[in-house]
């Protein structure tokens, strides 16, 4: 998708298209409503935010996180996501969901996120440029031998949100919603 944006023809990264049909494709009845990419005018002001173009490009989607049908399998997604990302997708940026932030900092181990905005109505990504161009598929299924850890109950255990302050640059920042509200929708 191409839309006009100050004057400039902006486009959504090949990675953030490719995972996004994936997931179309996994769960075609989803809603859409929260789903958003580019961000919007009111939140450009608002600083860093790679919904926000830079020479172009969007590097961020945000998922709808009622996947319809399938409602209860939000977080096994989001789960697929960051597995893939920790197995070595450098394509993937970062992962909000859920009042938690995933990122290659500790290996991709669920932290607190703080920002104002949770991200409970949708689950947002962040690609790095590795995904400009980068559009081949997303192994979200992985080792299918991959066993669950039994000590599953340490999953999603909050390490001091001062952690956060180790944020990617130009991504967000602690105390800022990410300006997720991009709320273009994706006809
Ligand atoms: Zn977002």
């Amino acid at each position: 998708m191409r839309i006009i944006w100050s004057g400039l023809v902006n486009r959504l990264c090949a990675a953030g298209v490719q995972l996004r049909e994936q997931i179309d494709d996994d769960y075609p009845d989803r809603d859409r409503k929260s789903d958003g990419w580019i961000a919007d005018a009111r939140h450009i002001a608002k600083g860093n935010s790679d919904h926000i173009p830079a020479n172009g490009i969007v590097r961020a989607i945000d998922i709808d996180s009622d996947l319809a049908a399938h409602k209860e399998e939000a977080y096994a997604l989001v789960e697929k996501i960051r597995k893939c990302a920790k197995r070595g997708d450098k394509r993937i940026k970062y992962i909000i969901y859920d009042g938690k932030i995933m990122s290659p900092i500790l290996g991709w181990k669920r932290r607190k996120y703080s920002g104002p905005n949770p991200h409970r109505s949708h689950f947002h990504i962040s690609f790095t440029t590795l995904g400009d161009k980068d559009s081949s598929y997303f192994d979200l299924e992985g080792d299918k031998n991959e066993r669950p850890k039994k000590d599953g109950r340490k999953l999603g255990k909050d390490i001091p949100s001062d952690s956060t302050s180790d944020l990617p640059s130009g991504g967000i920042r602690p105390g800022c919603n990410c300006q997720c509200s991009s709320r273009i929708s994706l006809a």
